[in-house]
């Protein structure tokens, strides 16, 4: 069972379509149970999108910002909705 904590840390392998398919598949399942990874990963996913723009030459500073915040919520969110670890 995949948690969290273990989605956060594959989360961009996942955006980048290089997870192998059964990983896939519990990243997957979890996000279907899990509303706080669905935010993260929407959220990591708009600034990969992002930092591929900033590449590109088009940066917006105050959108970089606001993301980062939102992924920072997300995180701190995913942590304290996390059930487990009984702590
Ligand atoms: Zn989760």
């Amino acid at each position: 069972m995949l948690m969290c904590r273990d989605l956060a840390v594959i989360a961009s392998d996942y955006i980048d379509g290089q997870l192998p398919a059964f990983q896939k598949m519990s990243v997957k399942m979890h996000l279907l149970m899990c509303r706080d990874c669905r935010t993260f990963i929407g959220n990591l996913r708009a600034s990969t999108e992002l930092m591929v723009a900033s590449s590109a030459g088009k940066t917006d500073e105050d959108l970089i910002r606001k993301i980062d915040e939102r992924v920072r919520e997300a995180l701190a969110n995913g942590k304290s909705t996390e059930n487990g670890d009984p702590e």
